[in-house]
């Protein structure tokens, strides 16, 4: 079953309405007021799987013991997991460390000791998916990049296409093409959009609950009109 991709006028409503939410109730994070690529990815493997106020625990101690990829690649493999100690998911911390390896030491002439900027070179980076990559293209590089984790794709599928099972590969691919056609114009207005995505997902439209008397987009959201009977 194809999804029909929701009209180009109401795809830039339901990001207006969603940005606009975003600046007046968005968490302040740390990982929100950087630009920097490294700092950016290391806050995005920590956060997989693990709630915020964990990470929170984390992130400035890692960020401090290693502030960049050059002092990540110098560390021994013991050293960052014994940082990432506590957070659980070790192949995240070994990947990281592996990446960076991979960046300053083994091909340093093709990345020149950063981060690549576009989705397709972060993708190409140990233990880099295609979440991870936007999330690093959009956050840090403010690229036109879309991003879709289970919270994205479980707040485009109950606002946008409910008849889609998030679980099945062939509709969230769906949901990714779904996600890159709704993208704002702009890098920057992208950012914003990208980070109200998933604040929408974690507060307002969580896996648990349907806060839909607060959510900025009800007045477009599908699920919310079937629950009230008018679809
Ligand atoms: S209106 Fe309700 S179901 Fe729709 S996106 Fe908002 S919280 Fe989710």
């Amino acid at each position: 079953m194809t999804a029909p991709r929701p009209p180009r006028t109401q795809a830039l409503d339901f990001s207006r309405r969603l940005r606009a939410w975003y600046r007046r109730s968005a968490r302040d994070l740390p990982w929100r007021r950087t630009r920097d690529a490294y700092h950016i990815l290391v806050s995005e493997l920590m956060l997989q799987q693990t709630q915020v106020s964990r990470v929170l625990e984390y992130y400035d101690r890692f960020i401090t013991r290693f502030p960049d990829l050059e002092a990540l690649s110098r560390a021994r493999e013991s050293q960052v997991l014994a940082q990432w100690s506590g957070l659980g998911y070790y192949a995240r911390a070994r990947n990281l460390h592996k990446l960076a390896r991979h960046v300053v030491r083994e091909a340093p002439a093709a990345y020149g000791a950063t981060l690549p900027s576009t989705p397709e070179a972060l993708r190409a980076l140990p233990g880099v998916g295609a979440y991870t990559a936007g999330a690093v293209a959009s956050f840090a590089y403010e690229q036109r990049a879309a991003l879709v984790d289970t919270n994205v794709a479980r707040v485009l599928q109950r606002a946008l296409a409910p008849r889609l099972n998030v679980k099945r590969a062939r509709d969230l691919t769906q949901l990714w093409a779904m996600a890159e056609s709704m993208l704002p114009r702009t890098g920057r207005a992208v950012w914003v959009h990208n980070q109200a995505l998933m604040e929408l997902g974690a507060l307002v439209c969580t896996a648990r609950v349907k806060h839909c008397g607060k959510c900025p987009v009800r007045s477009l959201c599908k699920t919310a009109a079937m629950d009230a009977g008018l679809r």
